[in-house]
């Protein structure tokens, strides 16, 4: 998988963008990812003033591929999302938190890939659904929804045995 660099040294003073593509094949080296396919524009902004610089990533696209709670059938997921760093200069090798990238002082680039990834992961919603108008256009598969219907509505009507020798007492 190619490495999204972006120049973080050695810029002058200003705002500096960049833009990457992202399609199925970045998430190939990512085993783990709930995402395997979909197609994004990632744009860099780094800007530098004075000493201090600060990296704004912003990611469009849809994740493809994913499966409805409802149905089980595929879906696509429009995304839309930024986050906002600082960037740090460290002495040695440092972590970056959820907010600050540390660089060491000689490093002209930096691998955006990871932080790609995470964006787009955790734009995964919890809860995945054809939505309401894609519903009515009969997305949602229909046997699958009356199916999961017909079983919620017996499972509702079983009695819990605990009610039963409450209604004995009666
Ligand atoms: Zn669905």
């Amino acid at each position: 998988m190619p490495k999204h660099y972006i120049r973080i040294a050695g810029l002058k003073e200003g705002e500096h963008r960049q833009a990457f593509e992202i399609k199925d094949k970045f998430f190939e080296a990512y085993e783990q990812s709930e995402v395997k396919t979909g197609s994004f524009i990632v744009n860099t902004l780094v800007v530098l003033r004075g000493l201090d610089r600060k990296l704004t990533i912003n990611i469009e696209g849809t994740i493809t591929n994913l499966l409805c709670d409802y149905c089980a059938q595929k879906l696509e997921w429009p995304i839309s999302i930024t986050s906002n760093f600082v960037i740090k200069e460290s002495e040695k090798e440092t972590e970056s938190t959820d907010e600050v990238i540390y660089v060491l002082s000689n490093q002209h680039q930096l691998n955006i890939n990871q932080l790609i990834f995470e964006m787009i992961n955790l734009s995964i919603p919890s809860k995945r659904t054809h939505n309401k108008s894609e519903q009515e256009e009969g997305k949602c598969d229909k046997e699958m929804l009356q199916l999961l219907e017909e079983y919620a509505t017996k499972t509702n009507k079983e009695t819990d045995p605990r009610w039963e020798v409450l209604n004995k007492l009666k």
